[in-house]
């Protein structure tokens, strides 16, 4: 399998505080685990910074120049809660925007088979106009929406794997039948939103809460009973995947219980639902994490399964 791994030293310069989770080491975390002779086949390039095409294709110019305006020029200022903007913030969220384009790029151009960006801040949690929950831009969509623009993508999927629920994505979504979301996600946790009634104009959101404490077992179920029928349905052109690792056990921000082999299990069955509808096209940018052992051996499990190990 041809698997490209995105990432870009810029992302380290996005900082936080002392002691917030989203923190700049989170990268390379998961770059020391793909460093062994199993990785050695991985396609590694660098991030590009997204255009303005690609960005205005979800956020108004509006959204886009209040993040690049409101960004300190020195130290860190709060633009939601635990969103904080440092001087670095706006380029590496830039760049994490045009690594999912690019990995998009080159799996719709058959450049390579699937594709794995490692990049922060995250995304999944941004809506078209709001930063929330560490995110800016909303990198699944921008993906989405950039097969559809350039690639011809009639209908593309997106499953989130993250612990917390990807309120930003459905939001986007919402009405627009041409993209399938479906969350595994901790019910009840940030951001509070997700329940299974949230089913979008034509049922093209599918949510499974999973009660605190839920296992890799648990997850697979919710994949192989709801999400994954539901996926290959929906006919895809192109998979997208907002790859959280944050419902590993050892993580501090939830309280699922899976083990870092339970991410290259759920991986090879989204897989297999690439295989049977979309020519095995998968793009997985990366969102949550923040146990950093945890991270990278997750990680490095999904990015092992992509590879077809
Ligand atoms: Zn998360």
């Amino acid at each position: 399998m041809r698997t490209l791994f995105l990432s870009h030293p810029r992302y380290r310069e996005h900082l936080a505080p002392e002691n917030h989770p989203e923190q700049p080491g989170r990268i390379a975390a998961i770059e020391r685990r793909l460093e062994g002779e199993s990785f050695q086949h991985l396609i590694r390039d660098t991030a590009r910074p997204v255009t303005d095409a690609e960005i205005l294709r979800v956020h108004p110019v509006s959204y886009v120049d209040h993040i690049r305006i409101q960004a300190p020029h020195d130290g860190l200022m709060s633009i939601s809660n635990d969103t904080i903007l440092s001087n670095g913030t706006y380029e590496a969220a830039r760049l994490a925007a045009g690594a999912a384009c690019l990995a998009v790029d080159e799996v719709m151009g058959g450049i390579v088979d699937n594709a794995f960006s490692a990049a922060r801040p995250p995304g999944h949690h941004a809506s078209a106009r709001q930063a929330m929950g560490f995110c800016f831009f909303n990198h699944a969509a921008i993906a989405a929406r950039h097969a559809q623009a350039v690639h011809g993508a009639e209908r593309v999927a997106i499953v989130d794997f993250d612990v917390h629920h990807g309120n930003g994505t459905q939001n986007i979504f919402y009405s627009d039948e041409t993209v399938f979301y479906a969350s595994i996600h901790q019910a009840q946790l940030f951001p509070g939103t997700g329940e299974a009634s949230e089913t979008g104009i034509a049922n093209n959101i599918l949510n499974v809460p999973l009660a605190a404490g839920a296992n890799g077992t648990a997850v697979m179920a919710a994949l192989t009973e709801a999400i994954l029928p539901a996926a290959t349905a929906f006919r895809p052109d192109l998979l997208v995947l907002s790859a959280g690792f944050d419902a590993h056990y050892r993580d501090p921000l939830g309280d699922l219980n899976l083990v870092e082999t339970d991410y290259a299990i759920l991986t090879r069955a989204l897989m297999e639902v690439a295989d049977g509808v979309c020519g095995g096209r998968i793009v997985s940018l990366l969102e949550g994490g923040y146990d950093l052992d945890a991270l990278g051996l997750s990680a490095a499990a999904h990015v092992s399964a992509l590879m077809g190990h």
